[in-house]
């Protein structure tokens, strides 16, 4: 782990076993901070809120993040490995991952040197001179889960650096492996002791000692939305400022006159890239009567085509879920579904010798309130269901009768039709045929119960700042 700028080999709170989930075999262990360690490393943050850093120029910051995206690119490979050695993902994804994140840092760098206020008048003209100074929160707990490794620690933390705070961040107990080994590049940079903090450990022991701290001033959480109500309630008790990233149960939207060929594919991409663990994963498809036939069976063709196997395989399109209790969790929740009257076009589980696979699986579920048609389920799992007619605004409010609000698609070559669809659909993220397409600048969220605040672009950045108000008379 990363503490005060040392690293630390050892959790005093114990260690916990890494496993491969594409042999169930343990890879290594990870050290479980105890609360004296979580506690040092708050500590830390805070004192370094007080010293070099927090008076740093902002240029400096930006070389700090500029620094961290060229050690990362220079290992970029050894990330890209150990992400889908522990996570379990297609190597192909994972290498998308780190580009990605260099991206991430390399954006955000390019925002500390631009954080600014604003001036007013406070209405008399000349009476007054009022600004706005942006200053960073101070120490961030961050929590991030174990879907996207890589990808989630430069979403978190180079949007916080930008701003000018420090941070003390835990992986998910699941994949450490690519955190610690950032720990490990980050100690051997110019980067003041404390600035960065990476402890690992469970959730309800590390996480949870973060979330309560009283130094912390803000939490950033990405995860189930059981554990981020948690989140909200504890952080309330000393007022802490709260992201929350949460899950969702993203509709696919296709009317006839879009282009199927492309519907399809990006339907079938929207649900099984990285094993559909992911938080904006197309997990509901709604299509017109008129093409649905169509449309189902081309996604789940592509379905059966998808070679599920090892991360490292080459061929592999599809790896194993996270772990065995995950792969139990999906399993059960397509089972479910098939007894409530769900019917089963392909997919299910997949005989292995070891690991956590689970076959591209699409079922058709007409009725809206079925659990399947509901509840997330975090895996390679579509539910297909039709709608009639032209009226766009059942459409919308069929995608809206939903808890979440993370994503949702359109496919369609009517510009009126996706545009009002835009406006009217309840979620963070409207894509307009496509779906999951992400861009450093532009903000990500959700709506309703898939949490609250923004990752990446301009409002990550002024997220991780505290507004004051200035107001001199003249
Ligand atoms: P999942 O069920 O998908 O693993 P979680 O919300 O449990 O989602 O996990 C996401 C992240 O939240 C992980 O890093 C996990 O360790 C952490 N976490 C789990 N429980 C708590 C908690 N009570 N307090 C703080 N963090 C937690």
């Amino acid at each position: 782990m990363l503490i005060d700028g040392s690293l630390v080999p050892e959790g005093r709170g114990g260690e916990i076993a890494s496993i491969d989930p594409a042999t169930g075999q343990v890879i290594t262990t990870i050290p479980e901070a105890d609360h004296l360690q979580v506690d040092e490393a708050v500590r830390a943050a805070a004192t370094a809120m007080l010293g070099r850093w927090g008076s740093a120029r902002a240029e400096e910051r930006a070389r700090v993040l500029f620094d961290i995206a060229d050690r990362l690119d220079a290992d970029a490979h050894s990330f890209a490995l150990l992400d889908t050695l522990d996570n379990g993902k297609p190597l192909t994804t994972a290498t998308e991952d780190i580009a990605a994140a260099i991206e991430t840092f390399r954006y955000m760098a390019g925002w500390a040197t631009k954080i600014n206020g604003r001036t007013m008048s406070m209405g008399e003209n000349g009476a007054f001179h009022a600004y706005t100074l942006r200053q960073p929160s101070g120490v961030v707990g961050q929590i991030i889960p174990w879907n996207f490794p890589i990808v989630s620690i430069a979403w978190k933390l180079a949007p916080a650096l930008a701003a000018g705070c420090a941070v003390v961040l835990k992986p998910a107990e699941l994949t450490s492996l690519s955190a610690l080994r950032f720990a490990a590049l980050v100690a051997g940079l110019d980067i003041p002791p404390g600035v960065i903090n990476i402890v690992t450990g469970t959730g309800p022991g590390v996480g949870a000692a973060l979330v309560e701290h009283p130094l912390v001033d803000r939490v950033s959480f990405t995860g189930s939305g059981v554990t981020g109500r948690w989140v909200a309630q504890t952080a309330a008790a000393t007022m802490k400022r709260v992201t929350l990233e949460l899950g969702g149960k993203s509709p696919v939207v296709v009317f006839p006159d879009a282009d199927l060929d492309h519907a399809i594919e990006s339907a079938a991409n929207a649900i099984f890239f990285n094993q559909g663990e992911v938080c904006t994963a197309g997990s509901r498809l709604l299509v017109h009567r008129d093409v649905f036939d169509a449309v189902i069976d081309g996604v789940a063709e592509r379905a059966k085509r998808l070679s599920v196997g090892d991360g490292f395989d080459p061929e592999t399109e599809v790896g194993p879920l996270i772990s065995e209790a995950h792969l139990g969790r999906v399993s059960h929740a397509v089972e479910a579904a098939i007894r409530d009257g769900a019917e089963l076009l392909c997919g299910g589980p997949v005989k292995r010798d070891s690991g956590f696979f689970y076959g591209p699986t699409v079922l058709v579920e007409n009725r809206r309130d079925a659990k399947v048609s509901r509840e997330e389920i975090f895996g390679p799992v579509l539910v297909a269901q039709s709608f009639d007619g032209d009226d766009l605004q059942a459409v919308i409010d069929d995608v809206n009768d939903t808890l979440y609000g993370l994503g949702a698609s359109i496919f369609t070559r009517d510009i009126t039709r996706a545009h009002r669809f835009a406006i009217g659909a309840k979620s963070g993220t409207v894509w307009v045929n496509t779906h999951l397409d992400h861009g450093q600048d532009v903000p990500f969220g959700g709506y309703k119960q898939s949490g609250y605040g923004r990752e990446l672009g301009e409002e990550a950045v002024l997220s991780y700042t505290e507004l004051k108000s200035v107001k001199v008379r003249l």
